[in-house]
């Protein structure tokens, strides 16, 4: 079973989405890593539109900077294009937006690390425009710009439509910041890894090791049997989430009240995979990767 809690390592604070005066950012590359690393952040990567902004050179200011390109192509069912985010990338990427988005992920992966999909709720995506995609290994389950920007920052749904399918696919947190407005340092991925460097924070996010999170904490998930524990920063709401049909719980069925800091969940058979959503008093969420609990 996917499960970060139950791994030796420590816990890392990363932005995998940002632009900069490389594309339209409003801030050049070394304002926007200074103030990362101002707010604690461990890693961050600069992903402007259509290239990938040379960060040798600049202050890293002890931060693990990830080089990453976002690649806009391919035509959806709304006649919007696809948006995907190249995480590691290996030197300068260049490609043609009138590729499929098949020819993206495929052109990430092979110049990349990894690919995920940006912001598929803002981009109206639905699911037949992700189901027959392959090669990404998640999505931006929450992105503050488009949060922000117009209400629609929580892709929850988007990413249980493909799990109900059996996609395994994660949830990455980001900012998409374009300091345009206050849409900085807000989104965030936690990963667990031995070090904070390259290798580590990679091998990490590719096997799934992390969380998303705009706020809250989640500081521990153990499964045992048919029990779920979750463990958090004081929460209002937890939820079991199962992508198949009527599965999942609350703690409104707990007979409780908040906050929440310790929950123990009972999983009825057959509710796989689950993920966790912990919200807290004000509506900041935070979201566990899928576990699949008969694994
Ligand atoms: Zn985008
Ligand atoms: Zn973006």
């Amino acid at each position: 079973m996917l499960n970060p809690f139950s791994i030796e390592g420590e816990w890392f604070k990363g932005n995998l989405h940002l632009h900069t005066t490389g594309s339209d950012g409003k801030v050049t590359p070394q304002e926007a890593i200074t103030s990362y690393a101002a707010h604690g952040y461990d890693f961050l990567a600069i992903t402007d539109h259509r290239q990938v902004t040379e960060i040798d050179g600049l202050d890293h200011k002890g931060m693990l900077m990830i080089p990453g390109i976002e690649m806009d192509g391919g035509q959806t069912d709304l006649n919007g294009s696809y948006h995907m985010v190249a995480m590691g990338a290996k030197g300068p990427m260049s490609y043609d937006s009138g590729w499929s988005a098949q020819e993206l992920i495929d052109y990430g992966n092979e110049n990349a690390e990894f690919v995920f999909i940006a912001h598929p709720y803002w981009l109206s995506l639905t699911l037949a425009d992700m189901i027959d995609l392959e090669g990404y290994i998640g999505l931006e389950v929450y992105n503050t710009t488009c949060h922000y920007g117009v209400g629609r920052g929580d892709s929850g749904p988007h990413w249980d439509d493909l799990l109900a399918r059996g996609k395994r696919l994660y949830g990455f947190g980001v900012d998409d910041a374009h300091f345009g407005y206050a849409d900085a340092w807000v989104g965030y991925t936690m990963v667990k890894a031995e070090k904070c460097e390259y290798d580590d924070i990679i091998a990490a996010m590719k096997a799934g090791n992390f969380y998303a999170s705009n706020g809250p904490t989640i500081s521990n998930l153990q499964c045992d049997g048919n029990k779920m524990l979750v463990e958090c920063s004081p929460c209002w709401e937890i939820r079991v989430v199962c992508p198949l049909p009527g599965r999942g719980t609350t703690t409104y069925r707990s007979g409780h009240k908040p906050p929440f800091t310790e929950v123990e969940f009972e999983i009825r058979e057959g509710t796989d995979p689950i993920r966790i959503e912990c919200i807290d008093e004000v509506g900041n969420k935070a979201w566990s990767n899928p576990m699949w609990l008969s694994e």
